[in-house]
């Protein structure tokens, strides 16, 4: 069994066999393995992701690349078809939004700064500082 980690909170999970997504036993979110060249699961690739229900951006693993369209898996496991355009990976997200954090989990979303990534630490603009979990963010494009 091949153990791997969470993309939205780093605890270890584990592909079913032959399956190129898991779940998380401890945030409950759902992380996307690209295939690997032997069939097997491959890298992880970690987005922000445009949620056209309310706008916001919300972290997602990439399932396929296509031409002008990626699929992704938000962390509450649905699959979705994203353009190009609304997809930013990670490290250029982190550089590029405006981030929302969900203070202590509880659901409600504050407007804040990402002071450092490892660990993820937000400042929120209230003067609290808490850190989160990739989960726990939202952003929006500038
Ligand atoms: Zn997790």
């Amino acid at each position: 069994m091949t153990v791997l980690k969470c993309a939205m909170c780093g605890a270890s999970i584990s592909p079913e066999p032959g399956a190129t997504l898991a779940r998380c036993e401890f945030c409950g979110s759902s992380t996307a393995f690209e295939k690997s060249p032997s069939g097997g699961v491959g890298a992880v690739r970690t987005v922000f992701a445009r949620w056209a229900p309310d706008g916001f951006y919300y972290p997602a693993t990439i399932i396929e690349e296509f031409a002008n369209h990626v699929k992704v898996l938000f962390l509450d496991g649905v699959d979705s078809m994203i353009l190009k355009e609304h997809v930013v990976e990670l490290q250029q997200a982190y550089k590029t939004m405006r981030f929302e954090g969900n203070w202590q989990n509880q659901g409600f979303f504050y407007t804040g700064k990402i002071a450092s990534h490892e660990p993820l630490i937000f400042n929120y603009d209230d003067g609290d500082v808490e850190e989160l979990m990739l989960v726990q963010l939202r952003g929006t494009k500038l």
